[in-house]
């Protein structure tokens, strides 16, 4: 027997995760990525003047494992730079003030701080307490026994206050999750507060000391190509060509038609359908990816005339054009002789922001960001990127949880991977790693079984 060929579509996290543990178990690996750049929504660029661009600040926890790993194996772990562990909450009218993670076991790191946070009244910082303590023992069954219910409801059912709500979990929340606290479903924040709560390491937030694509995307790219693998971009599918229940071939919006023996789309979700005949969506398991509804993100990157603030640390901020945001001049080594502060703003919901130019949206960030640090009033922006991608995630309202598909499709020989598909990490990039892994066990069981993947002899 020939040894199995296998095209990937899609050069984002989720596509290189399953490329690499494709060719370790011996197949023949080829990744076709759309852009000309690979990494997907982890992608970064420079601009002329050499500066970094990306669609927004990226940071990782050291609960992401298999992105850790991945980047282990390739070389590239070190080009993380990880933070302290407090929680930077910074509020209109200049009140910076943070959770400060204590020297204590955990769970009482965290609760020890909240305990401290004055900017809570007692009663508040009291009132999160049953909330925090189921969240502390949940399992990932109970979990999921409240995604239908947005974690606003849950909190305030558990005795939480509007007030604490308001003032910590939804600036964590649109910082984590891009959704705030009325409309996100709970078992995902509950998945995510439960590891804080569960890890004293968790609250350490890393980030990726210079551009994505250089320092996480370039290296895994090498090892792929090092190892065997093909890697073309600018290739982008417009279409799967279906057969008895399998894929027969690609076809490239060049028309060129590709074949392979198994296909993983590693495509966002929304792409996917657009690559699928209309009588796929037949089946349930191809009609429940048009629940997914996008959420559009827009990042933003202010280059400011002097030091606008010394704190190196993500920085949540509720009730702001932006809900989380750091100074990069502070964190990333080739940026720190620079005079002046990198702010690097994530937007979120920006579904009413798309429309609106540069120019506003850059102004209405100043305004905003002046109004939490008031020495930015008076510092000049001396450069500007607005990045809009109008699908960045799929939006985590309640009851999406079980539409989450998993990476075996009903086709023999169509595997899916991606942020959206099912694992237990809301999307991320931890999520996307560990789907295309996800799809790469489904894919090799089907070969190893015989069963399912067609032999090419
Ligand atoms: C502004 C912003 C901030 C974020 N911040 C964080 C963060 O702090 N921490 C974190 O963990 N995650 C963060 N994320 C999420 C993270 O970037 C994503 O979850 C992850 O990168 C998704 O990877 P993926 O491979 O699943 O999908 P994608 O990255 O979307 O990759 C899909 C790839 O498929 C390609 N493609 C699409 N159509 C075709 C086609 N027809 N033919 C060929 N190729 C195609 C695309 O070009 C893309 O490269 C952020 C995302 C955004 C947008």
């Amino acid at each position: 027997m020939k040894t199995k060929r296998v095209i990937i579509v899609g050069g984002g996290l989720a596509g290189l995760a399953c490329a690499i543990e494709l060719i370790d178990h011996g197949l023949d690996v080829t990744v076709l990525e759309s852009s000309p750049i690979l990494g997907g929504k982890a992608a970064s660029w420079h601009d002329e003047d050499g500066d970094i661009v990306d669609l927004g600040l990226h940071v990782v926890t050291p609960l992401y494992e298999h992105l850790l790993e991945l980047l282990r194996k390739v070389g590239a772990h070190e080009n993380i730079v990880w933070r302290d562990g407090n929680y930077y909450l910074a509020l209109r009218g200049g009140k910076v003030d943070s959770i400060r993670i204590a020297s204590l076991p955990a769970p009482m790191h965290f609760l020890a701080g909240l305990l401290r946070y004055r900017k809570l009244s007692l009663l508040d910082r009291l009132s999160g307490l049953p909330a925090f303590a189921e969240i502390l023992l949940s399992t990932d069954r109970h979990r999921r026994k409240f995604d239908l219910w947005t974690f606003r409801d849950w909190a305030r059912s558990r005795g939480a206050t509007e007030n604490l709500v308001a003032h910590l979990f939804d600036p964590m929340v649109e910082g984590l999750m891009f959704l705030d606290c009325h409309h996100v479903s709970t078992t995902n924040v509950m998945f995510d507060l439960h590891y804080m709560l569960l890890n004293k390491e968790s609250s350490r937030l890393g980030f990726i000391d210079g551009g994505l694509n250089e320092k996480m995307i370039a290296p895994i790219a090498g090892h792929i190509t090092a190892s065997g693998g093909v890697i073309l971009t600018e290739q982008n599918v417009s279409r799967f060509r279906f057969g008895r229940n399998r894929i027969e071939a690609l076809e490239l919006a060049t028309g060129e038609v590709l074949s392979a023996d198994a296909y993983v789309a590693a495509v966002p979700v929304h792409r996917i359908q657009e690559m699928l005949p209309d009588d796929a969506f037949d089946d349930p398991y191809f009609a429940n990816l048009c629940r997914f509804e996008p959420a559009p993100v827009i990042g933003v990157q202010l280059w400011f005339d002097r030091k606008v603030t010394d704190i190196s640390d993500l920085i949540l901020t509720p009730k702001c054009i932006f809900n989380a945001y750091a100074d990069v001049s502070n964190i990333i080594s080739e940026y720190r002789s620079r005079s002046g502060s990198i702010v690097h703003f994530v937007l979120a919901p920006a579904g009413h922001l798309l429309a609106l130019s540069d120019r506003r949206i850059v102004r209405l960030v100043h305004e905003d960001f002046g109004d939490v640090f008031p020495v930015a009033r008076d510092a000049r922006v001396v450069k500007s990127t607005v990045v809009r991608t109008p699908k960045a995630f799929y939006r985590q309202y309640p009851g999406m949880e079980q539409y989450r598909p998993p990476q075996r499709t009903p086709l023999d020989n169509l595997f899916l991977a991606g942020d959206f598909t099912r694992n237990k990490y809301p999307p991320c990039m931890e999520g996307a790693v560990k789907s295309g892994q996800l799809a790469a066990e489904c894919l090799l069981k089907a070969v190893q079984t015989g069963s399912d993947v067609p032999t090419d002899q």
